[in-house]
């Protein structure tokens, strides 16, 4: 399914405001609202295709990927869709304060929580999700690689294989909410009459309680332990991108489902290489002769050893750009460059003889910049990036 612009569904310009952004998103949400649109599947689908133009145009770092690449640019960002409208009231809960709106939706996300915590009985409580953080080096986020990560979590027990018990006639229902896992309290007011559910505290909303717990885990149906787990890490990556693994997080309590486990990706910094944004950035050091007269050096890329010429009459600042020699974008063709900066060596150490020569170098006529050179310095010859095709 193709997706629909995010200006388009805000009905914003491309230059809109934050501000702007935010009434537009306000407006839309409270015309496709599910409570004034009970049943209405469309309304459902532009109130959630609205809420997700919102998490991206509402936030400058989100938006500007976007500008650039569109909705490719948000692969691998912090970014999700929205599938469960119960996360786009715990997410954006705190727009809609201020007195506008307000009052529908916390009454409304008020209610969904708890619809959706008990739609969870019968079952063990989720385990929880886990974050790690993965450092690489800027050679491994260039070719991409796999990994594996130790990681300590909470597991399944073998012994009651995740169930508590001690065998399979250790349950029985819960006696004080009868298996449901809810408790339900009426209570009546000048408004009307209420329903107020709430988790059984007996069960913690299980419906079944554990008469001959599992020795092992003490009835948990889990236990602590360690696992090795591979990551496969596409290349592009850049620190704070993170690679969701479903169901590898903490076991669930009782044999509740397994959270997520979070892959965080941190870069190491490089000892020679700088990275900015895609394209690497390299600091050379050259001697004035070389500089002057030209030559070819050699000079370290992510992928080995490269020869780049220097031109005679290359000035320090210059940028040289060697095509393709950077971090390949993600999810898509194609990678940066890597720039080389020139910087020329001034020698401190010198011999006397070495001295002599510098001194007779120094009233030679053309060694000395003219007012000409002066003024053009800056101008043209300082900082101008020169395309290198190695
Ligand atoms: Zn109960
Ligand atoms: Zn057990």
């Amino acid at each position: 399914m193709t997706k629909r612009d995010y200006y388009e569904i805000l009905g914003v310009s491309r230059n809109a405001s934050l501000d702007e952004i935010k009434k537009a998103y306000r407006q839309l949400a409270l015309k496709y609202h599910p409570d004034r649109n009970p049943g209405n599947k469309e309304a459902e689908e532009r109130f959630k295709e609205a809420a997700e133009a919102y998490e991206v145009l509402g936030d400058s770092d989100k938006r500007r990927n976007y500008d650039q690449f569109g909705h490719e640019g948000l692969r691998g960002t912090n970014f999700r869709e929205f599938h469960d409208i119960n996360d786009i009231f715990s997410s954006f809960g705190d727009i809609f304060g201020g007195g506008f709106g307000g009052s529908i939706f916390d009454e409304v996300f008020g209610g969904r929580t708890q619809q959706r915590r008990s739609r969870g009985s019968h079952q063990g409580m989720p385990g929880s999700d886990l974050r790690v953080t993965l450092k690489l080096t800027l050679e491994e986020i260039a070719a991409g690689v796999e990994k594996k990560i130790k990681v300590k979590r909470q597991k399944k027990c073998d012994v009651c294989n995740g169930s508590g018990a001690k065998s399979s006639s250790g349950k029985a229902t819960c006696p004080q909410c009868g298996g449901s896992g809810e408790l339900r309290q009426v209570s009546r007011s000048m408004f009307g009459q209420f329903v107020n559910i709430s988790t059984c505290p007996t069960c913690e909303g299980e419906g079944r309680i554990i008469k001959d717990p599992c020795g092992t885990c003490q009835g948990e149906g889990r236990v602590q332990g360690e696992s090795t787990i591979k990551v496969n890490v596409p290349a592009g990556v850049s620190s704070g991108n993170y690679i969701p693994l479903h169901g590898q997080g903490n076991a669930g309590r009782r044999g509740g489902p397994s959270g997520d486990l979070l892959v965080v990706i941190e870069e190491e910094p490089h000892s020679h290489f700088t990275r900015n944004g895609d394209d690497i950035i390299y600091d050379l050091l050259i001697s004035f002769p070389t500089a002057t007269l030209g030559d070819d050096v050699e000079i370290p890329t992510l992928m080995g050893k490269a020869k780049l010429t220097i031109e005679p009459g290359t000035p320090a600042g210059r940028m040289l750009r060697m095509r393709e020699r950077g971090i390949p974008h993600l999810n898509s063709y194609g990678r940066g460059d890597q720039l080389v900066r020139i910087n020329i060596w001034v020698p401190s150490r010198l011999s006397a003889k070495e001295k002599q020569l510098l001194r007779d170098l120094a009233s030679a006529e053309h060694i000395n910049p003219t007012e000409e050179d002066q003024r053009m310095n800056g101008k043209s010859l300082f900082g101008k990036i020169k395309d290198v095709f190695s």
